[in-house]
């Protein structure tokens, strides 16, 4: 079976595509979970194979970021939308403000589940150019509780190139589409948190990382799942966490590992991004939709000339072997998402077929 043959050039932004290596071990091992004689999926979380497992996730992790024991890692549900609550729940105390960057739909949706919980500063915004760049002019509060930002924001294709200037205050990220695309220094951060479904494995598990002094901030009597301490105390299982998508994790944490860890994923990256944006640029046909400077590694997003022309693309793009191109339902236009795991040749061959559309449309 030529399985390169059998799979398509998936550019979705989520679920998105998975190392072959990875679905190999997934299919290896769903009937009998390494000779234990249960499958992965019918394996309790209590067993000795799943707590090696959990544990060897939350170890790789630690390794590929750097990361040391003053930070604690949760393995929650819920996805980035249930951090979105948590993280105003848990360290928004009574009386203050939290700062909130608003970069995008998703910073949004964050910003204003935060209002729920206490008083919200906008500290920087690019809604002015409906969110086609990384504002630098930001302004804090005087004293916020944390500082919000989005790193990469999944619908606009913008990027944060370098943490925002929050000086001692605490830096929060919902870093759901371009955790583990690069290097970063996980000491600027008070908390991070990314649903999986991209970069980190399958949709179910939901990714937190943060400094073991925020814990103390927590209120009495949250409901248990909303508390970051239940997640702490029962090592993410006070109750049954997403099993097979921790598995998925791990084995994507192990990957990127044997790659050669985050420096050689980020130039790759940066490489395969390279491709894209060139073709872009080197057309008059084609429009990337973000500030240069601001431009994401991961969504790549960019317009054609009409939008007759842009449902044609779609449509022959599919036809070509080429899914998931379509932009997001609130903003058009098309998206390349293009993972960790997306190939790079699957990169140079969308930018062959873009030349080849411009030569019969253009
Ligand atoms: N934040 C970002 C940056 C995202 O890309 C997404 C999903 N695409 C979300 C939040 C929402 O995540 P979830 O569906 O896991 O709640």
């Amino acid at each position: 079976m030529n399985v390169s043959k059998e799979r398509l050039n998936n550019f979705s932004a989520g679920p998105a595509v998975l190392p072959l290596s990875v679905l190999e071990a997934v299919r290896e091992n769903l009937f009998n979970y390494q000779g234990t004689g249960i499958g992965i999926m019918e394996m309790s979380h209590r067993s000795a194979p799943f707590e090696e497992i959990i544990q060897t996730a939350e170890k790789d992790l630690r390794e590929l970021l750097g990361m040391d024991d003053s930070y604690a890692v949760l393995f929650t549900t819920g996805g980035a939308t249930n951090q979105n609550s948590m993280v105003p729940m848990n360290l928004l105390g009574k009386g203050q403000t939290a700062d909130y960057l608003v970069t995008g739909y998703w910073a949004e949706r964050a910003m204003k589940e935060a209002t729920k919980f206490g008083t919200i500063h906008v500290a920087g915004t690019s809604k002015d150019r409906e969110y086609s760049y990384i504002p630098t002019e930001i302004k804090l509060s005087q004293a916020p509780a944390y500082v919000h930002f989005t790193s990469n924001n999944t619908i606009y294709g913008t990027q944060f190139s370098a943490e925002p200037e929050v000086g001692r205050n605490v830096l929060v990220c919902d870093a759901s589409s371009d955790l583990l695309c690069r290097w970063i220094e996980i000491e600027k951060y008070g908390l991070v948190y990314a649903g999986a479904q991209k970069n980190l494995g399958t949709a179910g598990v939901t990714i937190v990382m943060m400094k073991r002094d925020l814990l103390s901030r927590t209120p009495a009597n949250l409901p248990v799942l909303m508390d970051y301490n239940t997640y702490v105390k029962d090592g993410s299982m006070f109750n049954t966490p997403p099993t097979f998508s921790i598995y998925v994790s791990a084995l994507v944490f192990k990957w990127i590992k044997q790659e050669g860890g985050l420096k050689v994923i980020e130039e790759r990256n940066r490489k395969k991004a390279a491709i894209l944006y060139q073709a872009i640029d080197s057309s008059e046909f084609f429009r990337g939709t973000a500030e240069k400077s601001s431009r994401s590694l991961m969504n790549i997003t960019f317009r054609l000339p009409s939008e007759e022309l842009e449902k044609r693309f779609i449509k022959e793009a599919e036809s070509a072997g080429f899914s998931g191109l379509k932009g997001h339902r609130n903003v058009g236009g098309m998206r390349a998402s293009i993972y960790n795991a997306f190939p790079a040749e699957g990169v140079t061959e969308l930018t062959q077929f873009m030349k080849d559309f411009e030569r019969r449309a253009g």
